[in-house]
């Protein structure tokens, strides 16, 4: 007999049946424990290529990369090329990209349009510093596209179109103060969970909940004067797939209208959700939208648009106070980047089937999970999905303890061993390029993880 002091419960008791499903099993935290390190020896062991590399890429980059979000114990596999909708490792281990570069390679990892752009842009020049007509059709096809965008300005990323966004809106409104959702991820340096603040930018921030329209209505009620700006994501995307309930938003561009403050959209992630932006999903518009990701075809890629009357601050024809710098806001390759997305491979009905197949995915994997004894559920809109160490589909970013994250990790290297590739915390983002069968094929993983968890890390499943 195990004494209940040394079992591990992930969720509150009850809060299983409380919510529908049936009380999972207490699992002993040494268990849990076993399992993984199971999991992750075995995945160590199966890659001593990629454990080299990566000890020998410490000697030049802190943690042996350069981008934080890819870094996962005991070391990330290393990338030898992508086929198809999978990406190889430089231990012969082939994996379904369900990750798709966290959104940005919605594309696939081979589109024709954007082959032709390096070949086009190899044989035009790099760009000498003069603008370029290309930059105004770039331009042409942001606007026509999202509903609150008139003028639009590119920039280098997504967190570089947030900052800019957020200065263009005090600059408008003469005021400071910036309401955003906690655990939010605006960009490297606009980051509101537990452990953004050390290079979290220095603005007066207002941090409310997300789905929580009182705990705006209560910044607005205190300091509605002083709020330049709300910036927000329509849907949470690396917070975890987190739809908006009805009504939220609308409150949003409410308060801001009676305040005198912009609503600002983040794009960056949830634009793809729609023709015209999850915005236009939503039927909310907001006064600065940002955008990001896949938008160059692969590119780096950024910009931040709005309103005549707020983006003429950029305007020195007109007396706009603004300079807005950036050697490579021009970039050939992604100005030719985004007119090779939007106006050629960017295909509305593609994006609207990639997106009904996104909510069958949601729906085959919240059968898989329900059905479970597991505390997993799944979250999300059209092809961007979370699945989350919860009992059921979080409204606002949940705060995970050590079990529910040991549970996640199992079921990532679980999906590592079965050939699937998500993020380590559960994020999905599906891509053009990805098949039928190769999804079928995830749903059985996941399902393969519900039914036996500890089978599957090669650990003895508990009686
Ligand atoms: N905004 C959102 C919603 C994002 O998901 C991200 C990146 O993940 C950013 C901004 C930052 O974009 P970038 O990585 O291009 O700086």
């Amino acid at each position: 007999m195990v004494s209940m002091d040394r079992r591990v419960r992930v969720w509150q008791p009850g809060a299983m049946r409380e919510a529908g499903r049936s009380e999972q099993a207490v699992i002993e935290p040494e268990l849990l424990a076993a399992a993984v390190a199971a999991a992750e020896a075995r995945y160590r062991t199966r890659r001593p290529r990629s454990a080299a590399l990566a000890a020998e890429a410490a000697a030049w980059l802190p943690g042996g990369n350069t981008r934080s979000v890819l870094h996962f114990d005991p070391f990330p596999f290393r990338l030898a090329g992508a086929e198809g909708a999978e990406v190889v490792d430089v231990d012969g281990h082939r994996y379904v990209d369900l990750l798709g570069n966290y959104s940005a390679g919605l594309l696939g990892h081979h589109p024709e349009e954007i082959g032709q752009v390096l070949a086009q842009v190899a044989a035009s020049g790099l760009g000498p510093g003069v603008v370029a007509p290309v930059e105004a059709e770039a331009a042409r096809l942001v606007c026509e596209r999202f509903a609150s965008i008139d003028r639009v300005r590119f920039t280098n990323s997504g967190t570089e179109a947030n900052l800019m966004a957020i200065a263009t809106a005090q600059h408008h409104t003469g005021r400071r103060k910036v309401v955003v959702c906690r655990s939010a991820y605006h960009g490297g340096v606009l980051y509101f969970g537990v452990d953004g603040e050390p290079l979290l930018v220095p603005h007066p921030w207002l941090v409310a909940e997300f789905n929580d329209a009182d705990s705006f209505r209560r910044f607005f009620a205190s300091d509605g004067d002083e709020i330049a700006c709300v910036l927000i994501e329509p849907m949470m995307g690396a917070a975890g797939c987190i739809p908006p309930q009805p009504g939220f938003l609308q409150t949003l561009r409410e308060l801001c209208d009676a305040a005198g403050a912009l609503l600002i959209f983040d794009e960056v992630m949830a634009s793809r959700l729609d023709r015209g932006g999850a915005q236009g999903r939503f039927g909310v518009t907001s006064d600065m939208t940002t955008l990001g990701k896949y938008m160059a075809g692969g590119f780096n890629f950024g910009a931040f648009g709005g309103s005549k009357e707020v983006m003429a601050a950029f305007d020195p024809g007109t007396g706009g106070m603004l300079s807005h710098g950036g050697t490579f806001n021009n970039n050939p390759l992604t100005m030719a980047g985004v007119v090779a997305t939007l106006g050629a491979a960017l295909r509305d009905h593609e994006l609207d089937q990639l997106n009904e197949r996104g909510d069958r995915l949601r729906h085959q994997l919240g059968d898989v999970l329900g059905g479970s004894n597991l505390p997993l559920s799944v979250s999300g809109l059209g092809s961007l999905l979370a699945i989350h160490a919860t009992p059921v589909p979080p409204l606002s970013p949940p705060v995970l303890g050590e079990a529910a994250r040991t549970w996640q990790r199992l079921l990532f290297f679980h999906l590592l061993e079965a050939g699937y590739y998500v993020a380590p915390r559960g994020f999905i983002a599906l891509r053009f390029d990805v098949r039928e069968n190769q999804l079928d094929g995830f749903v059985a993983a996941v399902a393969g993880f519900a039914a036996d968890p500890f089978r599957q890390a090669g650990a003895a499943t508990p009686k």
